[in-house]
């Protein structure tokens, strides 16, 4: 089992999930997050951090279709341990539904 990161994440990027893995398996793209599932040691510290509600275990119904992407794209993206700034319209994007179709490929910068 691991936690995958899901839709609420995107273009949210709060990042406060980063900080508390104590094996730093999060990956950053331009506007997501995702956890490597062979490195994640299924601790779940991460899941009560994030605000968007966006981390659960990859047993959770959400998690489908995510854990293919948490899969896929932390082997592509960027290692991030530190929390960087989050972008300026977070807020607004936080709760808002149906965002699947706005994730980017793009890795992020750490
Ligand atoms: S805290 Fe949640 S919303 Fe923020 S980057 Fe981590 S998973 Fe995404
Ligand atoms: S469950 Fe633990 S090891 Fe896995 S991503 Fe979250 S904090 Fe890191």
């Amino acid at each position: 089992m691991t936690y995958v990161v899901t839709e609420n994440c995107i273009k949210c990027k709060f990042m406060d999930c980063v900080e508390v893995c104590p094996v730093d398996c999060f990956y950053v793209g331009e506007n997501f997050l995702v956890i490597h599932p062979d490195e994640c040691i299924d601790c779940g510290v991460c899941e009560p951090e994030c605000p968007a509600e966006a981390i659960v275990p990859d047993s959770d119904d959400k998690a489908t279709p995510w854990v293919e992407i948490n899969r896929d794209f932390s082997t592509q993206w960027p290692n991030i341990t530190r929390k960087g700034e989050p972008p300026a319209d977070a807020e607004e994007w936080k709760d808002k539904p149906d965002k699947k179709a706005l994730l980017s490929p793009n890795p992020g910068t750490p």
